[in-house]
């Protein structure tokens, strides 16, 4: 039986993620050739529904404009009928919607499907912090890898050469498929046995591009902005280890590691609202630059920031992480985002 993909989510870097894997369907012979995409449905201005308008034009309108995703994706609005006879679903929506999202889910899926997160985020529960991937497993009873990488959807839907890693836990099997169904000559994808590093990397680099968006709107330079990322990137494998004791160090060299991290703070939405946040000394709050730059996309830093800081604090780890908490306490107005440089004893993560 031939393998049927559904891409479960459709923003900015779903419709890329979408139009990679429709130009694998149809090449390799393992495979069924439509890929289902569910959309979460919305009307355009021009009072057409969106799904409508992506089946007509084969393109994204809204959250990938310009590019033909494959005339093999198809999308539908319904999540129960986008996911219905397949055995590998691909997440990738903003992780506060997840929860509601398997929640929909539950009982609708086959028990040999196999899923793989694209989600970059945490959700934290009174039990503690639970990372996508294992809210995916766990409410669908389904074996989840997860893909994060130095991947800014709209280079990748220019189709310019860059990298991704394939986190999984035990199943190698499932990650090589995924590997299959991903890699392209410029997207090159490879697998480490360690989902939680790969996860840990995605979610909190989103963290450091906040503080790297606040220099650069205060204009502090390069040397500012690569201290703030090496600050980051030492709190970033602190966290996860403390975390996840089994987290390996070398996934932060992967393309999940050190090279999203850069990326992000050079390009990345995130970056690019923290430094207008900056650039208004705060007077416009992250909510309202969201909506007036990102024209419906949605940023996971800030949100991230306020996750990670509730696990700092109810386990007494604030004091340790400087950056991540004083990103936090900026984004919600406590401190001016000129208190980025002004972490205190910066070199705690080293501790
Ligand atoms: P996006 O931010 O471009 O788009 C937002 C999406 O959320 C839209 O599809 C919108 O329809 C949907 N949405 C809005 N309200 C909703 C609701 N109430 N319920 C469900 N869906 C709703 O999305 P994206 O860029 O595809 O991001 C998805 C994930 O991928 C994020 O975790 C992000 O960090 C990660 N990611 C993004 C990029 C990128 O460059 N865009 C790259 C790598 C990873
Ligand atoms: P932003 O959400 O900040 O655009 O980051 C995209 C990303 O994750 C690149 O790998």
């Amino acid at each position: 039986m031939k393998n049927k993909v559904t891409v479960v989510g459709s923003g900015n870097w779903g419709s890329v993620a979408a139009k990679l894997i429709a130009s694998n369907t149809v090449r390799l012979s393992s495979f069924d050739d439509e890929v289902r995409m569910w959309v979460f449905e919305e009307k355009l201005p021009s009072g057409e529904k969106l799904t409508d308008v992506i089946n007509r034009t084969n393109e994204n309108v809204k959250y990938l404009p310009g590019i033909k995703l494959g005339k093999n994706v198809v999308a539908d609005p319904d999540v129960e009928s986008a996911v219905k006879g397949a055995n590998m679903l691909v997440f990738v929506s903003p992780h506060q919607f997840m929860e509601g999202i398997c929640k929909k889910l539950v009982g609708k899926i086959g028990k040999d499907t196999e899923g793989i997160s694209l989600v970059k985020g945490m959700e934290v529960k009174k039990e503690g912090p639970c990372m996508i991937s294992t809210l995916i497993s766990k409410t669908l009873g389904i074996n989840c890898s997860v893909l994060m990488g130095a991947n800014i959807a709209n280079e990748i839907a220019l189709e310019k050469f860059s990298e991704a890693t394939v986190g999984y836990s035990k199943n190698k099997e499932a990650a090589e498929k995924w590997v299959q169904l991903f890699g392209t000559p410029y997207f090159i994808v490879s697998a480490v046995q360690d989902v939680e590093g790969v996860e840990m990397c995605g979610t909190l680099k989103n963290i450091v591009a906040i503080a790297a968006g606040f220099v650069d709107g205060m204009e502090m330079g390069n040397n500012t902005k690569a201290a703030i990322m090496r600050i980051g990137l030492k709190e970033m494998i602190k966290f996860s280890k403390m975390l996840f004791p089994s987290v390996k160090d070398s996934t932060f060299f992967e393309s999940c590691g050190v090279a999203d991290l850069i990326t992000t703070c050079l390009g990345g939405r995130n970056r690019k609202v923290a430094d207008a946040y900056a650039k208004n000394q705060g007077k416009r709050s992250f909510d309202q630059l969201e909506a007036e730059l990102l024209n419906g996309q949605k940023l996971q830093g800030v949100l991230t920031a306020k996750e990670v800081y509730e696990v700092l604090s109810d386990r007494g780890w604030v004091e340790q992480f400087p950056l991540f908490s004083t990103v936090h306490a900026i984004s919600i107005g406590r401190l001016p985002p000129s208190a980025i440089v002004e972490l205190g004893d910066s070199r705690s993560a080293n501790k």
